[in-house]
């Protein structure tokens, strides 16, 4: 009998080919939160992304063997409930580095430079004369850059720093990265030394119970003034409301967010009228290429799954017994 997939979210035309090779594929539109959850009832495997799938969600899908989400992220799942149930969970780790990487820089340059803030400007007809030293931004270059979480995008992110910008860099891991210390200089230091040392502090660990606002009120307040906080990791890792009275009062400089804790970002959120914040929807790795490649990779990861083939981009690999 054909395996039967339910896709929560849209994927390219080929991709959909590709699945329908292989499976009988349901379209579902995780908003109707009930007819979604009644079509994983019968289903082999699913594939989407940006939906809390809860354990109360799986009741009864008991054909369930496979789940690809279309992230690098996997904040979305209970991994041990997945695994106590014997589903894989597959993410797309890589192939969006280099394009979430891009969008952690230009986060950078924007808040630096000052980039949205006068454009906006320019568009509004407010450009009457030279600028004066009240439109001035600071440097980004040669300056240091403290990154919460170097891994792969932390990475990349160190590398166009180091190697892009001669900055110097300093980083907070649970263990080294050997790589990084070697190819762009960069310093394991404690939480601490970053945040004061560091003119850019940015995110890029994964949501888990221990990152959970990790950057609070104390964080916020140990940074240096002049310093930026850039998260393009996901918004609960900072607490929202100590960084909108940190901004309010001057405890730091300005901030350059991908990510909220509750998205899409509420339009009245004080965020949004601060001049000092450079806000983007969550745009780390939308870019036409990546997306694709993306859901390509979700699509084979989910296909060897069901087949028994998997070995890479596997979160969960204890369900496998290996
Ligand atoms: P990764 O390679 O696993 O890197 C995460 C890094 O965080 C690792 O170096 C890890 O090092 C470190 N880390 C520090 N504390 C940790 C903790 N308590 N638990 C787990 N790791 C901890 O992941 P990645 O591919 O760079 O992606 C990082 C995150 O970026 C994703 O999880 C996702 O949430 C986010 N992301 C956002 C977007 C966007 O659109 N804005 C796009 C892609 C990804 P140690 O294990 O040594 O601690």
């Amino acid at each position: 009998m054909k395996k039967k997939i339910v896709a929560y979210k849209p994927v390219p035309a080929d991709v959909m080919a590709y699945l329908r090779e292989h499976a009988d594929v349901v379209e579902a539109d995780a908003a109707q939160h009930d007819a979604f959850v009644a079509a994983l009832k019968d289903a082999d495997g699913a594939i989407g992304a940006s939906v809390k799938i809860t354990p109360a969600m799986l009741e009864g899908a008991t054909r369930l063997k496979a789940l690809a989400t279309i992230s690098v992220g996997f904040d979305n799942f209970d991994v041990a409930d997945l695994t106590r149930r014997g589903i894989v969970l597959a993410n797309t780790p890589d192939v969006l580095t280099e394009s979430t990487a891009d969008t952690v820089f230009s986060l950078i340059l924007a808040t630096a430079r000052r980039v949205v803030e006068l454009a906006g400007y320019v568009k509004a007809g407010e450009w009457k004369r030279s600028i004066g030293a009240e439109h001035f931004g600071v440097d980004v270059q040669g300056k240091t850059l403290g990154i919460v979480g170097l891994g792969r995008i932390g990475g990349a992110v160190a590398r166009r720093a180091a190697l892009g910008f001669n900055m110097r860099v300093l980083y907070t891991n649970r263990s080294a990265n050997d790589h990084a210390e070697r190819a762009y200089g960069a310093k394991r230091v404690e939480l601490a030394e970053l945040l004061a040392q560091s003119d850019f502090v940015c995110l890029q660990v994964p949501l888990t119970k221990e990152t959970h606002h990790l950057i609070g009120a104390a964080e916020l307040k140990a940074m240096k003034k002049s310093a930026i906080l850039i998260n393009a990791s996901r918004g609960q890792t900072v607490d929202e409301a100590a960084l909108i009275e940190a901004l309010k009062g001057g405890t730091i400089h300005g901030a350059g967010l991908d990510v909220f804790e509750q998205e899409p970002v509420a339009a009245d959120s004080p965020l949004l009228s601060m001049k000092n914040v450079v806000a983007l929807p969550h745009i780390g790795s939308a870019t036409h290429e990546t997306r694709h490649a993306m859901a390509r990779c979700a699509a084979e990861n989910l296909v060897a799954a069901l087949d028994g083939t998997l070995r890479t981009n596997i979160v969960n690999r204890d369900v496998l017994g290996t």
